[in-house]
């Protein structure tokens, strides 16, 4: 009976707050889009200019072995909103269009609906790409947000003609989505204007969410941001602050426009005197889109980007930032965007979903700089799909690639396993690298001869027979298709569709 009680008042204590804090601290969640891991200037990039994000790291604490859970843009925000794999909420295959008729299931459980049963204020403002449906079902304010100011989805699914970059008459490289509605800018459930201006989009979007911190510090209520940018997804644009400002181009002037947010949400953590009691955390969805070439963002010293199941694909920067709380540092500890929740839940002192979670919790990584409790990370591919499963696996410092493929994203560069005429190859054994020694993935270990590597391979396939037992696919969203009657006009019963869709 004893045992019993202690066994019970340990689960309690699992999900009570750390001693050392003494009352619910604020989240920021600060998520760029198509980013790679050697983008930023504190990652290594000579000549992007990220001031306010090397300012986080070198206060911070920076994560080099993070990752995301798809090399695409939807099912990575399902993940980091849920902290599941795609897999089981059904954000699969591909991504959400603006017609789209599925989205993140409403019965998912995202951490601004955990965070909303403990008192706290929540409001999400940039790129959503978890569905819009109809009548908007899908949309932040109906999955735990009390504010959204944002574009349903990728940019570039619209027409160009509103995405020309500065100076206003240059032509933005590229083509975007034609035959749909211009891009919306949305107020909660409302269209605000249509098509949206970009060259003036960050700058309300650095009012909106200084506005919400600034209201909350006053009510003196806790607080999560969730801040998707667009920034620095194709096609690239920046308004006058930055456009022409970096070394980098038009990519670059993106990316400073997106630190010069970040600049400014510090600014005003600081000003409404929570900096201490907030923590900062900063990663990105998926690796770069190597095919816009120099307008498309950097994998370093990692292999191809997005789209595939190298590590360019999913492993990203990322940064806590918590003055007083977290100790600069570096970290190589293996952690992912579905241990995000777990670490919310814990420090919020939240109860956590009563789902099969993937995520587990870093608080020990980020108070103590401590050991990760992930063991393993999988990777499925754009497609995932019950037949092939897992394309790899990471088990501690070795990557095990099941399938490997290129993809259209990840086109033009030298390296011809990236591109799109990489068909799927199958590996049995699978092929395996040493992550620490060979970050790159150009050195497969040859297991002849290596009893040690062949028990390696043994304990891996046990992990992921474990993992794959554990797996119930939920019914596939974006296989649900597309009705251009759902995409979003601020005139609904005008005519023509979709040129008249104008405010
Ligand atoms: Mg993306």
């Amino acid at each position: 009976m004893a045992a019993v009680l202690l066994a019970l008042l340990n689960l309690l204590l699992l999900h009570l707050r750390p001693a050392c804090l003494a009352s619910p601290p604020n989240f920021v969640l600060i998520f760029a889009d198509d980013l790679g891991f050697g983008d930023l200037g504190c990652y290594g990039h000579p000549s992007s200019l990220t001031p306010n994000l090397d300012r986080l790291a070198s206060g911070g604490l920076r994560l080099t072995d993070f990752y995301c859970t798809s090399p695409v843009c939807s099912p990575s925000r399902a993940s980091l909103l849920t902290g599941r794999y795609q897999t089981r909420s059904g954000i699969y295959p591909g991504v959400l269009y603006p017609g789209s008729v599925g989205g993140l299931p409403l019965n998912e459980t995202t951490i601004a609906e955990m965070l909303k049963t403990v008192g706290y204020a929540t409001a999400a403002v940039g790129k959503w790409h978890l569905g819009f449906g109809p009548n908007g079902t899908y949309l932040p304010t109906n999955q735990g947000f009390d504010k959204y100011l944002g574009v349903p989805y990728s940019h570039d699914m619209g027409p160009c003609r509103n995405l020309t970059c500065f100076p206003p008459d240059v032509k933005c490289f590229g083509y975007c989505d034609i035959g749909r509605v211009t891009v919306p800018l949305m107020q909660n459930e409302f269209i605000k204007q249509q098509p949206v201006d970009f060259l003036d989009l960050e700058r309300a979007y650095s009012d909106f969410a200084s506005d919400f911190i600034t209201k909350a510090t006053t009510k003196k209520q806790p607080f999560f941001l969730y801040y998707p940018s667009h920034h620095t997804h194709y096609p690239q644009y920046a308004g006058p602050g930055a456009a022409g400002r970096s070394l980098r181009g038009p990519f670059g002037d993106a990316l400073l426009e997106f630190d010069t947010t970040v600049g400014n949400l510090l600014a005003t953590l600081e000003r409404t005197g929570v900096i201490n009691n907030t923590l900062v955390f900063f990663t990105a969805d998926n690796g770069p889109e190597l095919m816009r070439m120099s307008r498309g963002g950097n994998s370093g010293p990692l292999k191809c980007g997005k789209g595939t199941t190298y590590e360019g694909g999913m492993r990203e920067p990322a940064i806590a930032y918590w003055p007083g709380t977290i100790r600069p540092g570096v970290t190589h500890e293996l952690a992912s965007t579905l241990d995000i929740l777990p670490t919310i839940a814990r420090l919020a002192g939240t109860q956590l979903p009563q789902v099969q979670l993937d995520g587990v919790d870093m608080t020990e990584i980020l108070l103590h700089h401590g050991k990760s409790k992930r063991e393993a990370m999988m990777f499925y591919p754009t497609d995932p799909s019950e037949k092939y499963s897992l394309f790899a696996l990471r088990l501690g410092k070795y990557k095990a690639h099941f399938y490997t493929r290129g993809a259209t994203h990840s086109g033009t560069t030298p390296d011809k396993d990236c591109q799109v005429f990489a068909v799927l190859k199958a590996h049995d054994p699978p092929l395996i690298f040493d992550l620490e020694a060979d970050p790159s993935e150009n050195y497969p270990l040859s297991l002849v001869d290596r009893p040690d590597l062949q028990a390696l391979v043994h304990k891996i396939l046990m992990v992921k027979a474990q993992f794959e037992a554990t797996m119930v696919f939920g019914e596939s969203q974006t296989g649900k298709g597309t009705d251009p009657k759902l995409e979003p006009c601020c005139t609904p019963q005008c005519s023509p569709k979709p040129s008249c869709c104008q405010c």
